[in-house]
């Protein structure tokens, strides 16, 4: 199939969308007991995943006696022996629900416990990762990661407040903004996207550009984190509708492989646009034109090199033997990529992110 934005406005398309309660703006974390109160969540289990100790204590204030108890034990990609436990201390406590406060690992643990145990989730982001508005859940064991979708672990409420997010220093700011750049950027080329997705991630995309740049030039900058979270969101729904392709087949093998997931991001986008650029001329043209670059590929190299994410593969630590590995699984893997590509144009593209011959 056609990609959405490169198809005749006839093609057909199926949409599928997530019933998610979002609130939106500086201190709407204060909201959150009522939006609670509102689904009947009596007894939570707050996931606190950002070790800034003044939002975490503000966060239990607002919760209250609705707080059982928080669990501050957060890992990224969720190893499932954390998972167990957490489900444990779920059951044991009684809980009715789960806040998550976070980045993506605080969502992923949530989502984890939810999987098994049908606990519905308030999630309240603190980075760009834009795990919360998505059904698609993550658990890693013996440096693999498996991952799924279920209607289950998708958050029923999302609280988006900016404030929270004033303390994430510049390299985090940077790191989860690429990996939500690679939302908008990649949805926009799926055999899933549909107009929505590709209107939800054009913008989303323009906003992110927007304010990363200001956020990482001075991390304080109100306005900058509004829009760039503004956009996370965005390219949240972008990711839960469209999917992934090539793009983020790549960032996972190369995760397993324990290369640092959002440079990782920072360092492919530009180059698996730039293979894919020919064949989806007007998703090229509208992230360039999101970017306010002549060129997508080029266009995300200067974004990439002003947020100071400027890695090669190579300073990451990528054999030519794992890159070599990684096309070949790549290439295996059935994806909702454009086009079909061949294990040598997939090294191709490694080699181009500066992967070692
Ligand atoms: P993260 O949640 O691991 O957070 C990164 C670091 O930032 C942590 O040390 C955390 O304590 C700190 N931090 C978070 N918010 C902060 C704040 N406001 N102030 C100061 N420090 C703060 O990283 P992430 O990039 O948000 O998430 C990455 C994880 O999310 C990965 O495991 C990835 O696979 C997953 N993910 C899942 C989906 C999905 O749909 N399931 C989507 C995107 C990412």
């Amino acid at each position: 199939m056609a990609a959405r934005t490169d198809a005749p406005p006839g093609a057909p398309f199926d949409h599928d969308g997530l019933a998610v309660r979002v609130l939106f703006g500086p201190g709407r974390v204060g909201a959150l007991a009522e939006a609670l109160d509102a689904s009947g969540l009596e007894r939570v289990l707050l996931i606190d995943g950002l070790e800034v100790p003044a939002v975490v204590a503000a966060v239990e204030d607002v919760l209250g006696r609705r707080r059982v108890r928080t669990l501050s034990r957060v890992r990224q990609h969720v190893p499932v022996e954390d998972a167990e436990a957490a489900r444990a201390l779920a059951r044991e406590l009684e809980v009715d629900g789960l806040v998550a406060l976070g980045g993506g690992s605080a969502t992923g643990l949530a989502k984890a416990i939810a999987l098994t145990e049908a606990l519905p989730i308030a999630a309240v982001p603190t980075t760009y990762a834009g795990s919360e508005m998505t059904a698609i859940w993550g658990m890693s064991e013996n440096d693999r990661k498996t991952t799924g979708r279920s209607a289950q672990v998708a958050p029923r409420i999302v609280i988006y407040d900016p404030e929270l997010t004033y303390s994430l220093p510049a390299g985090a700011t940077a790191a989860s903004g690429m990996n939500a750049v690679a939302h908008c950027v990649e949805a926009l080329w799926t055999a899933a996207a549909t107009p929505l997705t590709d209107a939800v991630a054009t913008e989303g995309l323009a906003l992110l550009a927007a304010g990363l740049r200001a956020c990482v030039a001075d991390p304080t900058d109100r306005p900058a984190r509004a829009t760039a979270l503004r956009g996370a969101w965005l390219g949240g729904i972008a990711l839960a509708s469209a999917g992934t392709a090539l793009h983020h087949k790549l960032c996972h093998v190369l995760g397993g492989f324990g290369m640092p997931h959002a440079e990782v991001h920072a360092a492919l986008l530009p180059e698996v646009t730039a293979l894919f650029a020919p064949v989806v001329p007007a998703a090229a043209a509208r992230i360039a034109d999101a970017l306010g670059d002549q060129d997508a590929a080029s266009g995300l190299r200067s974004l990439a090199r002003e947020l100071e994410a400027t890695q090669t593969l190579a300073d990451m630590g990528l054999s030519a033997r794992q890159a070599r590995e990684a096309a070949a699984l790549a290439a295996a893997a059935e994806l909702s990529s454009p086009r079909a590509v061949t294990e040598a144009e997939i090294l191709d593209v490694l080699l181009a992110a500066g992967a070692p011959r």
